[in-house]
Parts: C-alpha cells; sequence; structure tokens
C-alpha cells in the first residue's frame, strides 16, 4: 500500500513560502514516501517547478473543463501546469462555498477523468458524532461524493473529522482505527475489491508529536495535513514518522 503525507495550505502561503517545499524537497530526495503539497493556485505553477520527489496538488477544481466562469481554475488547466493530485470537498468548501455531494461528485468525476489523483474529503460534524451517527454520514458522504464514478484507480480517501480540524483534537486512537477499518470495508463492499487498494488518510489536527500513533492504525494510509504542513520545522517530523512505520 502506497504511504501518502499530503499538506493543504489552504489560503496560506506567498512567495517567500516556497522555500519550504524547497525544504522538503531537498530533505526529503530519496524518500518513498508520496509527499504532496498544495499550496494556493497562486503558487502552483512556481511550486511545481521547483519540487522535486514532492508532488504539486491543488485545493479545488471547477466541475467543467473550460467556459464563463469567471474567477475559477479547470482540472484542465492544473494538467496543463504539470499538476498531479486534487483535494476534493474538503469540509471548509461544503461548509463556506455550499458544495453539496452533487458538486462534489461532478468535481471527482473530471478530476478522475483528467488522471488527477483526487483526494476526496469526508467527515462529520461535532453534533453528528455526538448522535452517534458518524459511519452513517461518512457512508452517504461516500455514496454521494463518489456518485456515477466508475474507475477509483486514482481515488484517495480522506477522513477528516470536521471538529478536529485546526482544533488540536483527534479522536481516540481506538475511534480512528474503527472508523478507517469500516471505510475500507463499505468501499470494498460498494465498489469491489480493487478499492482495498484505495489509500485511507486520516486528517484533524496531525502533529509530529501524535503522528507516529495514528499511523500506526492499520487501514492508516497517511494523512491530510492542514497547520502543521506550512512549515518545514513542522511537517518534516510527521513525514518521517510514516517513514519509520512499518511497510
Ligand atoms: C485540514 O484542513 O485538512 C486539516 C487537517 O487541518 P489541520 O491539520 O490544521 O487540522
Amino acid at each position: 500500500m502506497r504511504k501518502i503525507i499530503a499538506g493543504n495550505w489552504k489560503m496560506n502561503g506567498k512567495l517567500e513560502n516556497l522555500l519550504e517545499i524547497k525544504k522538503i524537497s531537498n530533505e526529503f530526495a530519496r524518500s518513498k514516501i508520496e509527499i504532496i503539497i498544495c499550496p494556493p493556485f497562486t503558487l502552483l505553477s512556481a511550486a511545481s517547478e521547483l519540487a522535486k520527489n514532492v508532488y504539486i496538488g491543488a485545493q479545488n477544481l471547477h466541475p467543467e473543463n473550460e467556459g464563463a466562469f469567471t474567477g475559477e481554475i479547470s482540472a484542465n488547466m492544473l494538467v496543463d501546469l504539470g499538476i498531479t493530485h486534487s483535494i476534493i470537498g474538503h469540509s471548509e468548501r461544503r461548509n463556506k462555498h455550499n458544495e453539496t455531494n452533487e458538486i462534489v461528485a461532478r468535481k471527482v468525476k473530471i478530476s478522475l477523468e483528467k488522471k488527477l489523483q483526487t483526494i476526496i474529503c469526508i467527515g462529520e460534524t461535532e453534533l453528528q458524532r455526538k448522535e452517534n451517527s458518524t459511519l452513517e454520514i461518512l457512508e452517504q458522504q461516500l455514496l454521494d461524493s463518489l456518485a456515477n464514478n466508475t474507475n477509483f484507480e486514482k481515488l484517495i480517501v480522506a477522513y477528516e473529522p470536521i471538529w478536529a480540524i485546526g482544533t488540536g483534537l483527534i479522536p481516540e486512537v481506538s475511534e480512528i482505527s474503527k472508523i478507517h477499518d469500516f471505510i475500507r470495508v463499505r468501499l470494498v463492499e460498494l465498489y469491489g475489491s480493487n478499492a482495498s487498494n484505495i489509500p485511507l488518510l486520516y486528517g484533524g489536527s496531525v502533529n509530529g508529536s501524535n503522528a507516529p500513533e495514528i499511523f500506526n492504525v492499520n487501514n492508516v494510509n497517511g494523512a491530510l495535513v492542514g497547520g502543521a504542513s506550512l512549515s518545514f520545522e513542522k511537517f518534516a517530523p510527521i513525514i518521517r514518522a510514516i517513514e519509520n512505520t512499518s511497510p
């Protein structure tokens, strides 16, 4: 199974921050880990020119290839730049930009069609967790967000409990384990045995201290990292932690 560490810079980063990508590239030049950094659109071109052994991904894309969509960026344009990965359906896009599962499904479809490695995010709110409906919510998000897609060769699923994003809170390791096992089983039941190769990432307040125990969980194949991906000093220990887990 691939091991993946993806960094989501969100709306952070200026030209000077490209240095962090350079440092990660230099430090992990021979790493076997699939390291992905998703800076804002403004840095994609420069980042992909300087990154070596680090993939550069987009945080979003439009579900159409081209046309009268002011301010939007298409999968075609990303591929043209040499971008290899995308993040689709992050909870901030779902909640702050009104992205429904239907929109997410259209984005996933075009992203996969354009052969981008596509990280689809799913996760429950604090209230849904308290109501014990996490598994139900995740299953519905998977079903609806992947609707009309049949080829999952380039799909990556990120489980990101919304209450854990940027809060410093993480679920108990046993909870992460139970949920990742559930996602794996449902993916295989829904989409067949090939789904056993879909990497499953955990996301939400991952840092250098909690990463080792998270990466030891069965069916956790990596992490999607927000805040701690912005600097070499915080991101590098997370990559080292997964390098140190057994194959
Ligand atoms: C995220 O936004 O996907 C995320 C996991 O953020 P953080 O690591 O800062 O919680």
